[in-house]
């Protein structure tokens, strides 16, 4: 059984936090909200308590985890080494929606990176999922708390739909608030790498970094990646998704529409990037679960304001037939 407690995402119980990280440290698994998506976490160090992470959502042994960390201290004690570069990110980013991607000491156990010799490590900012990695005083794994390639989870309510039974607590701290996942970027190279893009920005980036690389996005599934955020499909409904240009989409009785970008009438209007990136998967979740015969979106403007949901976008669909 799945235990849900709320938790005030301002003034979160003790006793809360306790019982949360008494599950870590157990070896179970615990769900809670990041600012980003909801992670199913689990402490880092233990490979038992990591591999029921990879059995509970079904996902690829390949794809590596993300490891929360509650300061900056404790990303440069748990990095197999700290270049410079992850300092000057986690001065400017952190806490926050960003993934730096490091050596990896032996002190993480070795699936939460998937057999690489690189960890990912980030800060996340709501004071819940610090005080949970603070209490249990080691990096939590926690990747987004769903169904490998289904819709990542923006609510407790979402982790239920498609884990209940799976995990042994959801801290329920309410929606969370920018509702797509991290930015990625690798530093174990010569020029910092984009491996997926996010909420932070490249031009973010930039203005602290200067030269920054961004991987070929959207590969192929299955052929082999740095980072499997990379992978074609992924965060998909699991009706039919299909994408489509507004000047060109012809409805079919059965759509279910959501026009980004742009009000269009009778679609699910997401109009500016941060509000589209906030609701996008609540949006997607709920016209699944009305019936819907298909998903069509309608796409944003190819502008750098929009490249984060479009990415998400582009994943979770494919193009419309004409
Ligand atoms: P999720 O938290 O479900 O979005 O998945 C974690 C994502 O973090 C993966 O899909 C990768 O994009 C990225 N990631 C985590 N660790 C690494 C790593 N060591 N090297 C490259 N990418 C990583
Ligand atoms: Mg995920």
């Amino acid at each position: 059984m799945t235990r849900v407690l709320a938790v005030d995402a301002r003034a979160p119980l003790a006793a809360s936090i306790e019982e949360a990280a008494g599950l870590l440290r157990a070896g179970e698994l615990v769900a809670f909200a990041t600012e980003t998506v909801y992670g199913l976490g689990a402490d880092a160090t233990q490979a038992d308590a990591v591999a029921k992470i990879f059995a509970a959502k079904g996902r690829p042994q390949s794809n590596p985890l993300i490891a929360h960390v509650s300061s900056v201290e404790m990303a440069r004690a748990w990095a197999g080494a700290w270049p410079e570069v992850a300092e000057v990110l986690a001065t400017a980013f952190w806490p926050g929606p960003l993934t730096v991607i490091v050596p990896r000491s032996d002190r993480v156990t070795a699936a939460v990176s998937a057999g690489l010799d690189t960890v990912g490590l980030r800060v996340p900012e709501p004071l819940v999922a610090r005080a949970v990695i603070e209490a249990l005083g080691r990096p939590v794994a926690a990747p987004s708390a769903n169904r490998s390639e289904h819709v990542s989870p923006t609510t407790a309510q979402h982790v239920l739909d498609d884990l209940q039974g799976r995990l042994a607590l959801v801290l329920d701290s309410g929606p969370t608030g920018v509702g797509i996942e991290s930015t990625v970027i690798d530093v174990t190279g010569s020029v910092p790498c984009v491996l997926r893009r996010g909420p932070v920005s490249l031009a973010a980036l930039r203005a602290v970094l200067g030269a920054v690389d961004i991987a070929e996005q959207h590969v192929d599934h299955g052929a082999p990646q740095a980072s499997p955020g990379q992978g074609l499909r992924h965060y998909a409904p699991d009706v039919p998704c299909v994408r489509a240009e507004v000047s060109s989409y012809r409805g079919l009785p059965g759509d279910g529409v959501v026009s980004v970008g742009h009000a269009v009438a009778g679609a699910h209007a997401l109009l500016e990037p941060e509000d589209a990136a906030r609701e996008l998967y609540a949006v997607l979740r709920q016209l699944e679960s009305v019936g819907v015969e298909r998903i069509v979106v309608l796409m944003p403007p190819e502008t750098p304001q929009w490249a984060a949901v479009r990415d998400r976008l582009i994943r979770a669909t494919v193009v419309a037939a004409p």
